[in-house]
């Protein structure tokens, strides 16, 4: 390791201290990288704790960056995995939280990391201050892969967070929100203003936890036509069903309205006012049209 008179505080998550272990390293924070160290001892106090972690759980971090979060989660006893792209982190991740024997770092693109294999067969939770640049790909990689995951605490932008807990009739109402609510119960737990990191970033944040749902909140006989349907709907939101649902391709005008007539929807309505329960609805009729 390089010679440094580095000498770590106990709490990384503290403005004077992340400016010194930067220097010490000679490190500049990697905007490419949505690099933004938070820097309120607080904030990560308060992301730990809303991960509820105990000595028996297993967490996934995501981004760990100088250590900043992982120090906090590796307090609670839990065993700490994290996935930091940033090859330059490294040498800094030995020196931060090198000394918890229950933290393990792994240098990879979490995007092209074999989850299932980096976190064993059992249940696991994750927690993390995700790089925005790929909050949603990130997310929805992790929903998607039915992996045994039984809470997500994740610090994204604020109006990431809107749009994944909007409900039916808002103009924050997507593809993402109906994608959220199906497979997890999200909430925001708090708001974080951009000077609570280093450097900040230019729009306000929020800690999302999200709940794993057991099994999904409405009946839908495939999946992917299930998503195939919310995203055609969306596709041109502000237009009536009976125009945006010919996106899913191949389908007559009177073949949609006679699909949205079995489902019992009218097909004046927009996408942005329907319910999950109205999507699978038009997902079952579609099955058996
Ligand atoms: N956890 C630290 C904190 O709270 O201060 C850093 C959070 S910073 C917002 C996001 C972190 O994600 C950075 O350390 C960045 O290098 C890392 N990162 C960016 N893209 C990544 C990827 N594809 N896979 C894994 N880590 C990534």
């Amino acid at each position: 390791m390089e010679d440094t008179e580095l000498d770590v505080q106990p709490v990384i998550a503290r403005r004077e201290v992340t400016n010194r272990i930067l220097k010490a390293f000679h490190l500049r924070a990697d905007k490419n990288l949505g690099q933004n160290f938070l820097v309120e001892e607080s904030v990560v106090s308060r992301i730990a704790a809303a991960a509820e972690l105990t000595p028996q759980d297993k967490v996934l971090e995501i981004g760990p960056g100088i250590g900043t979060l992982t120090q906090a989660l590796a307090r609670t006893g839990a065993q700490v995995t994290c996935v930091e792209l940033d090859k330059r982190l490294l040498p800094v991740l030995a020196e931060t939280v090198g000394s918890y024997e229950n933290v393990r770092i792994v240098q990879g693109d979490i995007l092209k990391t074999d989850i299932p294999a980096l976190m064993g067969g059992g249940p696991f939770k994750v927690a993390a201050n995700l790089p925005y640049y790929i909050t949603t790909p990130i997310i929805m990689s992790l929903l998607e892969r039915r992996l045994p995951l039984e809470r997500l605490v994740v610090m994204v932008q604020k109006e990431v967070a809107e749009r994944m807990t909007a409900l039916p009739g808002g103009r924050d109402y997507g593809a993402i929100s109906v994608a959220m609510q199906y497979y997890t119960e999200p909430r925001t737990a708090f708001l974080v203003k951009a000077g609570s990191f280093l450097p900040p970033p230019k729009v306000d944040s929020a800690v999302l936890v999200c709940r794993r749902r057991p099994d999904p909140p409405v009946a839908v006989p495939d999946e992917k036509t299930f998503f195939r349907i919310v995203a055609a709907a969306f596709s041109v939101r502000r237009k009536m069903l009976t125009n945006s649902l010919r996106h899913m391709g191949g389908l007559s005008g009177d073949e949609v309205r006679a699909w949205l007539a079995a489902a019992g929807i009218d097909g004046t309505r927009r996408a942005e006012t329907l319910s999950l329960e109205e999507f699978a609805a038009l997902a079952r009729a579609y099955a058996v049209r």
